[in-house]
């Protein structure tokens, strides 16, 4: 079937984790540590457990197709209506959906190089010209090989429909201000979208840098996705939604498989954001292990780029493959990032501090 294929995803690869975690969890038990997806050590509230647990006897039954109460919750969170949200399984499945709703052969997409990975598959799968965006230089002193907004702004031409940021953005760790998001706003003509992935949105705001939602209301074309997977530690249960102005979000509402996020899905959610304390306590957490992290990596000679997630990039300056090799055989998985065009790094979870100790004890 390769030559049926459309000629842009013929170019694709699939999705490759790397390793089968099962074996390894077999091979390694307690000791793995699991550095390589950007999960969330301190795992989900408890209180979302018992309310996805309490859901399942409705098991059943089709679970609410709007999120009903789900979209309430997260309406008045984030001071926005109802019909401005969308709900995806995972913000991964709104990111293609903005592609396939606003992309396509005359409807051009913009991203930058070393951006968040599924924009290009995104673009690529709607058939749209599609600009890449050079990075900024590693050697920028607050956001090497981070978005270059100017040069984004730059780029823009009449066709361009989408234009994809990530911040702060995998796999760099990098953001840019809400001040240089809002001048690269005023650029952008009212018919070209701007989605920001804020996928680590919470740990940028815990350190004091504003949301793109305080954007929203100036600016219609702005679309911002989030998800319930890092901060809330919901990854196995994938829930991602984006905030849109509401015919964006209309639009949208047309591509959505009806019954996208299962019930026990909504119900943890639902908790998850009720529980800001736990979610508080886990930002603290991962900020504090971040730093120490960073500063004992430091200490072994090794470079990280400032991050504001709950990741690092190690930069080694040289092939990071042998690196990778010699962790995951002490049972330590970490991501190597060749694939995005930086060969020469590996991008490392904050963990726990058990798993941390584990990846500096097993480093060369
Ligand atoms: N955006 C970014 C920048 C990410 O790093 C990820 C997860 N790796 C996602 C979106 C997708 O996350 P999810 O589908 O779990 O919401």
């Amino acid at each position: 079937a390769e030559r049926l294929a459309q000629p842009a995803i013929r170019a694709l690869r699939a999705y490759d984790p790397g390793h089968d975690l099962p074996t390894l969890r077999t091979r390694f038990g307690a000791v793995l540590a699991e550095l390589g997806s950007n999960e969330n050590p301190s795992g989900p509230s408890p209180k979302a457990l018992a309310a996805a647990r309490e859901a399942l006897a409705d098991s059943h039954r089709y679970p609410d197709p709007r999120c009903g109460r789900l979209r309430d919750v997260l309406s008045n969170h984030h001071g926005v209506s109802p019909d401005q949200l969308v709900f995806g399984n995972g913000s991964h499945e709104l990111l293609m959906q903005l592609a396939q709703a606003f992309a396509g052969p005359d409807a051009a997409v913009m991203h930058s190089q070393y951006g968040f990975a599924v924009f290009a598959i995104a673009a690529a799968a709607s058939g749209a010209p599609t600009i890449c965006v050079p990075a900024l230089p590693r050697e920028h002193p607050s956001a090497p090989w981070g978005h270059d907004l100017d040069a984004m702004a730059a780029a823009l031409r009449d066709d361009m429909r989408l234009v994809y940021l990530a911040n702060p953005n995998n796999p760099t760790g990098t953001w840019f201000s809400p001040d240089a998001l809002h001048a690269f706003l005023k650029k952008v003509p009212d018919d070209t979208l701007v989605v920001v992935d804020e996928a680590y949105g919470e740990f940028m705001q815990v350190a004091g840098h504003a949301s793109a939602l305080s954007l929203m209301a100036a600016h219609p074309n702005l679309v911002v996705t989030r998800t319930f997977s890092k901060a809330y530690a919901l990854a196995g249960m994938r829930v991602g939604y984006l905030v849109a102005h509401p015919s964006v979000a209309a639009v949208l509402e047309r591509l959505r498989e009806s019954f996208n996020l299962g019930l026990a899905t909504q119900a943890a959610a639902v908790a998850a954001l009720a529980d800001s304390v736990y979610l508080h306590l886990t930002l603290t957490r991962n900020a504090e292990e971040r730093a120490w992290l960073a500063a004992e990596l430091a200490e072994r000679g090794h470079r990280t780029l400032p991050s504001l997630t709950n990741f690092l990039l190690l930069d080694t300056g040289e092939d990071a493959a042998p690196l990778e090799r010699h962790l995951f055989d002490r049972g330590v998985i970490v991501r190597p990032m060749g694939g995005y065009g930086l060969p020469q790094t590996v991008r490392i979870s904050v963990g726990s501090r058990a798993e941390n100790r584990r990846l500096l004890e097993a480093l060369p």
